[in-house]
């Protein structure tokens, strides 16, 4: 991969700044992260309380890196002041790269993506962190749909090494390769996948969520599953725990994703226990209870 990001390197546009769209759990850590490794970035929301929790988050890791050592203090306000909130996209003109981190709904994607568009430079490269939405489809809605590809981070973003590069149908050698570099100078590990449902880590992840669902579908108990694989198994931890990790409503959502895509292989035969703590309600970490109870 090393190899690659820097021969993507060689075709690759200069990223001196950049934009992230979204400040909530995944926009805030990329906000951080570019900005952690050297590219100041506009961090833009539609609502403020969005935008300082962002940058309480960001100032939260940067001390962690202060009191590890890892980082001077005298270093830590002006990484701080290289993530610039805003609530207009004004201040995103200048950007030469931006992520789109809304919600997962295509329609809004659709509209913000539109906007960001027309705000930005015309050689400007605009991706998007979508875990589910095909990046071709997305593309449709824009004018330079060359300029445009996947960017798709993992949670939390500041400690996920990899980063899945999505080259969608019209997505040109230039936007892979700048974005390939700007995930590298980000201290991550790019990878270019193809536009499918699930990219590539879900399509691993899911079929093992899918055989955990069997499992207990079967009567295994969630909790002893957990403790096999992390404690015995020796992973950093069991699939239910996972779950709540991820989010029981994304990962509801994503199965959604996968069903209709591989319907042979990953089609819903029967009501699971995502399902089950789904519609109660029960969304994992994210508020407080989900197959584990966290408040
Ligand atoms: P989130 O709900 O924490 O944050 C979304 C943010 O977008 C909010 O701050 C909201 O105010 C803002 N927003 C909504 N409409 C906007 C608009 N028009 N303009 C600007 N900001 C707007 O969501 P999240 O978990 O950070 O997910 C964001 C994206 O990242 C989604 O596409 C999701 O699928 C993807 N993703 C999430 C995870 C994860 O584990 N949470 C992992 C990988 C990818």
């Amino acid at each position: 991969v090393k190899g690659k990001a820097k021969k993507a390197g060689k075709i690759a546009k200069k990223v001196e700044s950049g934009a992230v769209i979204g400040a909530g759990i995944m926009g805030g850590g990329i906000a951080y992260q570019s900005a952690r490794k050297g590219v100041p970035v506009v961090m833009k929301d539609i609502a403020q309380p969005a935008l300082e929790l962002g940058l309480n988050e960001a100032a939260k890791l940067l001390s962690k890196q202060v009191e590890r050592g890892r980082m001077k203090p005298s270093a830590m306000a002006g990484v701080l002041n290289s993530i610039v909130p805003s609530l207009d996209y004004e201040a995103i003109k200048h950007a030469d790269i931006a992520v789109e981190a809304v919600v997962e709904n295509e329609k809004v994607k659709g509209i913000v993506l539109a906007e960001v568009e027309q705000t930005m430079k015309e050689d400007a490269i605009l991706t998007s962190n979508t875990s589910t939405i095909s990046i071709t489809r997305l593309a449709e809605k824009l004018q330079r749909p060359e300029n445009f590809c996947g960017m798709h981070f993992f949670n939390p973003v500041h400690r996920m090494p990899l980063v899945e590069i999505i080259r969608g149908e019209k997505s040109s050698d230039e936007a892979i390769a700048t974005t390939v570099a700007y995930a590298a100078k980000m201290g991550k590990t790019p990878i270019v996948v193809n536009d499918c449902p699930g990219f590539f880590v879900n399509r691993v992840l899911f079929p093992y969520f899918f055989g955990f669902n069997m499992l207990l579908r079967d009567g295994a108990d969630f909790q002893q599953v957990d403790k096999i694989m992390s404690k015995q198994f020796g992973w950093p931890m069991g699939p239910a725990y996972l779950l709540d990790v991820v989010g029981i409503d994304t990962g509801h959502h994503a199965v959604e994703v996968m069903a209709e895509g591989f319907p042979t292989r990953m089609g819903k035969t029967f009501r699971s226990a995502l399902d089950v703590m789904f519609d109660a309600g029960r969304y994992g970490q994210k508020n407080g209870k989900g197959f584990f109870q966290y408040a």
